[in-house]
């Protein structure tokens, strides 16, 4: 990971590096379970199902850097994706900081832990299932607190 400055996160997002758009995710996981979408009404509903490559235990990805080859539509964060993904959780640093509010108290850059993020509820380790094992998506539509 290349150099990062003093707290970045509090800088707009447009002015990050790479290295601290990377590590502004708080590891919740979110983003790596399915949702299903309603063609009519547009309307998502999410599941407790993972991407085969989620350590359903930890919530992390299992290699991160070379996900597209296994996961070819695994999708790729950018700023102006942001504003565009209605199901990025309330918590999601990066829909927090895009609407000009602070990282959530539990966020590993303020606490130095990383496992703060699944002790406070926010994040899906040990909460969700693989889709290698699940069967259909429409058995496993879950709610996930906010
Ligand atoms: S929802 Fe946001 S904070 Fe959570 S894993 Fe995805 S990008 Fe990171």
């Amino acid at each position: 990971m290349g150099a990062m400055r003093e707290r970045f996160w509090e800088r707009p997002l447009g002015e990050l590096t790479q290295a601290e758009w990377e590590a502004l995710c708080d590891g919740c996981g979110r983003c790596c379970l399915h949702k299903l979408e309603d063609e009519d009404t547009g309307e998502i509903a999410e599941t407790n199902v993972a991407c085969r490559l989620l350590d359903c235990s930890t919530a992390r990805c299992r290699d991160y850097p070379n996900r597209k080859t296994y996961v070819p539509d695994c999708l790729q964060l950018t700023r102006s994706l942001v504003d565009k993904l209605p199901w990025l959780p309330e918590t999601c640093a990066y829909r927090r900081r895009a609407e000009g509010r602070r990282l959530p108290r539990w966020h590993y850059l303020l606490t130095g832990s990383r496992e703060d993020v699944h002790h406070e509820g926010a994040g899906i380790a040990g909460r969700v299932i693989s889709e290698t094992a699940a069967g259909p998506l429409e058995h496993h539509i879950v709610e996930w607190p906010e």
